[in-house]
């Protein structure tokens, strides 16, 4: 990375974290975790138990013991006692369960109750994956909460984030969450078009993965927030978190395969290789075993999915390691836009064994550390396509300057004879095709050296190419022999050319001179070229046996007497 770049970049972080902290802390506030926190308390399921006596039998339930390490299975779980009065929106996570029955008891003795069954979780469920009852205003207020949760797989908590939000509370945070969701599915939008059309242009690799991985995220972000569900209102809640699973493995899966053509080869060459093919292997089998088998096993399944992710992302120390050995040129983009991600699905995988508690914000945090991360991969990528663009535009130009010198006499820097010729046939038209000689050039060498010989053919080179109009090709076809090939229609008289040459400076004042042989012809083909140059070479002939420094042959312009 050039050194201008970093503190443009640091700066950038800094608005971006700076931005991530105004935006999460008063949505934090108002959003997912909306409204009053309600303590709850949990008691696995008998078959003697009825709601009505439950509710006054709080000694049942264990408030202390940690839900996850309860296990899977049917169980009661009873709130704190409250106090609400007017209408109240009852709000939970969506979890992985078959059925969650809630019972509102009020003041004056009266139960309510609500059945969420996969369905209905559906119908009820809010942005940011939250299940939300409404229960309407009575005339005595609300005083406990209890839910009889069915088919709980308790990979997550029995029952999490119960809350309680007046609908009010519950509108705005639909309304917030929207905006976070829409911006970063315009994100991906914009993300997925950009690299679309770029790989239209460029064609690398890494931008097909990117797209794949972007493809994922947005359904994840679609699917996870809810959103999903309010498109599609029949989805069973466990399907939906089905899809969760698939996307959030198929994005792993899809940035690994994106680092793999993003870094240079050297990078993952060897083993990395074989294990990062393994790691996503893994990955995918059990993507494909969950979406299609759970929920049987699902605990298990889920584990082994935790276990997955912990090694797609134990690999990118050896990655960053090999990065920095090899002295990638984008070890640090690298660095800088997947830090939060991967510190954060850290924390994920923390969460999903059980590690550290469940957190509204850990759920979602997957949406605002890949929006930090599309905005740096984009900056990365567009870094990346700057230095291969730079790489490709060096090679032409080396490439064209090769070409240029295969091409060119070194000592004259006029057109050599391969390049001229191939130039001069295909002209279309009548062209007049001159071939200028030096007179008694040995003797010029013997008289000056072969150095100034050299110097001679450099002015009488650059003579010729002054004295021919720009569009004429000029040639040292041989030692001290050029060819001069133009339409037969432009005005180039010979006599001119030999009277700049006498007129000319030649080194140490010696007098030069060169003979002309002239003709005019077509040039279409090889055939051409033959004809043409034996009756200028003839004519050449006949201008040294006429005493040399004249010219002999035709051009159209003028008729040279032979
Ligand atoms: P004529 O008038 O009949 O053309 O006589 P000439 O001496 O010019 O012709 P000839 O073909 O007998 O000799 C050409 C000489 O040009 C021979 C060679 O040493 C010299 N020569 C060829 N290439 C170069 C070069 O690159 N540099 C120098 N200094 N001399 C060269
Ligand atoms: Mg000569
Ligand atoms: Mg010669």
């Amino acid at each position: 990375m050039p050194r201008a770049g970093a503190p443009i970049l640091f700066a950038l972080i800094g608005a971006l974290i700076a931005f991530a902290g105004i935006g999460a802390a008063p949505a934090a506030a108002q959003v997912g975790v909306v409204g009053r926190a309600v303590a709850v308390c949990v008691t696995p399921a008998a078959p003697d138990m009825k709601p009505g006596t439950l509710f006054g039998q709080a000694d049942r339930f264990d408030c202390k013991t940690r839900q996850t390490t309860m296990g899977s299975g049917d169980y009661w779980v009873l709130s704190e006692p409250v106090s609400v009065t007017g209408p109240a929106d009852i709000r939970i996570g969506s979890l992985w369960q078959e059925r969650v029955t809630l019972y509102a008891r009020y003041a004056d003795g009266a139960i309510v109750s609500a059945v969420t069954d996969g369905k209905a979780a559906t119908r009820h469920l809010q942005l940011g994956a939250i299940i939300e009852r409404g229960l309407p205003a009575r005339s005595s207020p609300l005083v406990r909460l209890l839910w009889h949760v069915e088919g709980a797989a308790n990979l997550r908590g029995i029952l999490n984030g119960a809350r309680i939000a007046t609908p009010a509370e519950s509108a705005d945070a639909n309304l917030l969450m929207g905006v976070i969701y829409a911006g970063f599915v315009g994100l991906c939008i914009a993300l997925l078009t950009y690299n679309l059309a770029l790989w239209g242009a460029l064609r690398y690799r890494f931008q097909l993965a990117y797209c794949a991985m972007l493809l994922s995220l947005l359904i994840y972000a679609i699917s996870s927030s809810g959103a999903l569900a309010w498109a599609w209102p029949d989805i069973v809640n466990n399907d939906r978190l089905r899809i969760n699973y698939a996307m959030l493995g198929l994005s792993a899966t899809a940035a690994m395969l994106f680092a793999r053509s993003f870094f240079e080869p050297r990078v993952f060459a060897g083993w990395l290789t074989h294990a990062s093919n393994m790691v996503c292997g893994a990955m995918l089998v059990t993507v494909l075993m969950l979406v299609t088998l759970a929920p049987w096993q699902i605990t298990l399944l889920d584990k082994v999915f935790s276990v997955a992710f912990i090694t797609q992302l134990a690999i990118v120390v050896p990655i960053l390691w090999r990065g920095w050995q090899t002295r990638s040129n984008y070890l640090w983009m690298f660095a800088i836009a997947w830090a939060a991600p991967i510190i954060l699905a850290c924390f994920r995988v923390a969460n999903a064994l059980h590690a550290i508690p469940w957190s509204f914000w850990l759920d979602n945090s997957t949406i605002v550390t890949m929006t930090v991360e599309a905005l740096f991969s984009s900056l990365a990528i567009a870094y990346r396509i700057r230095l291969l663009s730079r790489e490709r535009d060096e090679a032409r130009a080396q490439e064209i300057a090769a070409r240029l010198l295969a091409d060119t006499d070194p000592l004259t820097g006029l057109l050599n004879r391969r390049a001229f010729l191939r130039s001069a046939i295909g002209r279309e038209g009548e062209q007049t095709l001159l071939l200028a000689d030096i007179d008694h050039f040995k003797r010029v060498n013997d008289t000056i050296g072969h150095d100034g010989g050299d110097e001679v053919l450099r002015v009488f080179a650059r003579t010729l190419r002054n004295s021919v109009p720009p569009e004429a090709l000029v040639a040292r076809i041989g030692g001290e022999e050029f060819a001069i090939v133009t339409a037969a229609a432009l005005a180039v008289e010979p006599e001119d050319i030999l009277a700049r040459l006498r007129a000319g400076r030649m080194p140490f004042d010696i007098s030069v001179t060169a003979s002309i042989g002239a003709s005019t012809g077509p040039l279409a083909r090889e055939a051409d070229w033959k004809t043409l140059y034996r009756c200028a070479d003839l004519a050449l002939f006949e201008a040294k046996a006429a005493g040399r420094d004249r010219v002999r042959g035709t051009v159209t312009t003028g008729q040279i007497a032979a």
